[in-house]
């Protein structure tokens, strides 16, 4: 590694010393930049990597509301504004109780070079709260209701709308913020702002939504496997797959697999996993995104009803099928570990398609990367969501909708321009076939160049 390379890791250890997914994410970047930093000595001139890994600004804020049974609540709410130089920050808000700084830094630094490799001009940005919409605060296994929903909605937004525009910073979905999240923030920004622009993405279809922008994410992961496999003159036809979570990104994933012919073997929530060996039918999956996102329950209740589905509770889905060909972890941070790997490995997986941000930890890439796989990081395989988000932002602007197969058509074109980018500028560096240095490479030089060109800021 370079000197330059390691004196910035150096001091961001110790910048941030308890922020250890930051810390992770910023390693893994850097760490493959060395080719590209040698023959650009103007990158360190420019303090680049220095600026990079620093936020151009964080708001913190409280969030007040009242919830059913009248009791004050306090959260606290977060925006990253990590970086600018290639269009309005970009990057969605997570309410979840595991929210914090280090969480939202590394989403935000992963999101600029995400959102680089889109070819769309975005910034990267992210936020959210440590709010629990899956945990009433006073009812023990109950979620919260939409009325406090919607209060916390009103709370976070009536702070956070003076930072953001359609041309500032244009928040969108993550772990559970979905339409229904979405809809309120949005109609509590249009109040304060006084002002209808597309301010947000992943709005409902009658106000400023776009077509497959729900899908995008998980649809854009599996157009970016196929693409890794037409390298090898191969298809995702009838292909054993394993996939995690159940939520946005993990059920769209499934449905594309489907629709490719794919076997989809597994889901998983905080529940457990359900497992069925000849692969999920259509109607299981329709079942299951009705339980989640309008039921709102867990798989467990799911694998009581149905027959063909063998649950485990409390165990994620990389250990559970006898046989795998392609994997797409799609539920949070470091949810693959090294010894997940190992299993994956020993039972045929070729493929992993990362849906979620960076859920594999640095040792099961380190085990993908060694036996030379297809391994494709989320920040190039999950770009679609965002994508489709800049396309939705295109429509707003212009006044128009566009139908669903011009963007879906819009979206597989994206996909293969991040995937045809990254494996260009790996092999261009002498990395044929890692994603990981060419998504890196590819995403940072076009911000690394815009922030030369852009002077000291
Ligand atoms: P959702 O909230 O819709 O789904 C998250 C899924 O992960 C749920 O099934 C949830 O289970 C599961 N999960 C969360 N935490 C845990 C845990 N501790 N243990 C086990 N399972 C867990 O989120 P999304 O699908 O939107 O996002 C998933 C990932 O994809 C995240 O990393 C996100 O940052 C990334 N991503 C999302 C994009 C999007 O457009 N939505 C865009 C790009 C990346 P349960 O239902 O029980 O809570």
């Amino acid at each position: 590694m370079s000197k330059y390379v390691e004196s910035v890791l150096a001091q961001v250890r110790a910048k941030n010393a308890n922020e250890p997914e930051f810390i992770q994410a910023v390693e893994e970047v850097l760490t493959t930049l060395d080719p590209v930093i040698k023959v650009h000595p103007d990158y360190e001139k420019n303090a680049i990597l220095e600026r990079m890994v620093e936020p151009e600004r964080i708001v913190m804020f409280r969030v007040p509301w009242v919830d059913d049974k009248g009791v004050v609540r306090v959260n606290r709410g977060y925006r990253i504004q990590m970086n600018s130089a290639i269009g309005p920050y970009k990057g969605g808000l997570r309410f979840d109780p595991s929210v914090n700084l280090s969480v939202l830094k590394f989403l935000a630094f992963e999101q600029v070079f995400k959102n680089s490799l889109t070819t769309l001009p975005m910034g990267g940005g992210k936020g959210g709260s440590d709010f629990n919409p899956k945990q009433s605060p006073h009812t023990p296994g109950k979620r919260c209701s939409d009325a406090e929903v919607m209060r916390f909605c009103q709370s976070f937004m009536t702070e956070l709308y003076r930072h953001i525009g359609a041309d500032t910073d244009v928040p969108a979905g993550d772990m559970n913020v979905g339409g229904r999240e979405i809809g309120y923030l949005f109609g509590q920004y249009k109040r304060m702002a006084n002002v209808w622009t597309g301010v947000l993405t992943g709005k409902g279809l009658s106000f400023g939504g776009s077509l497959i922008r729900p899908e995008a994410t998980g649809y854009g992961d599996i157009y970016f496997a196929q693409n890794m496999l037409a390298v090898n003159g191969d298809t995702l036809e009838g292909k054993n797959c394993v996939i995690s979570g159940s939520g946005n990104v993990a059920t769209y994933a499934a449905e594309k697999l489907m629709q490719l012919g794919a076997k989809v073997l597994t889901l998983s929530d905080r529940s457990g996993t359900i497992y069925v060996a000849d692969g999920m039918s259509e109607k299981m999956l329709k079942d299951i995104m009705t339980l989640k996102t309008v039921k709102r329950g867990e798989l467990a209740e799911f694998a009581k009803k149905t027959k063909a589905a063998k649950f485990f509770a409390g165990v994620n889905s990389w250990q559970v099928a006898d046989k795998v060909d392609c994997a797409f972890p799609c539920a949070r941070q470091n949810e693959l570990n090294g010894k997940d790997a190992d299993y994956l490995l020993k039972h045929g997986c070729k493929l992993v398609g990362e849906g979620a941000n960076m859920p594999s930890t640095p040792e099961a890439i380190e085990k993908f990367l060694g036996a030379k796989i297809m391994y494709s990081p989320g920040k190039a395989s999950n770009a679609g969501g965002v994508a489709t988000s800049g396309l939705e932002m295109s429509q707003n602007s212009e006044r128009v909708s566009w139908t669903g197969e011009k963007v879906d058509d819009m979206l597989k074109g994206i996909m293969k321009s991040i995937h045809d980018n990254a494996y260009e500028a790996a092999a261009k560096y002498g990395f044929k076939g890692n994603y990981v240095v060419g998504a890196n490479i590819a995403g940072f030089t076009k911000v690394a160049d815009a922030m030369v060109a852009q002077g000291v800021c």
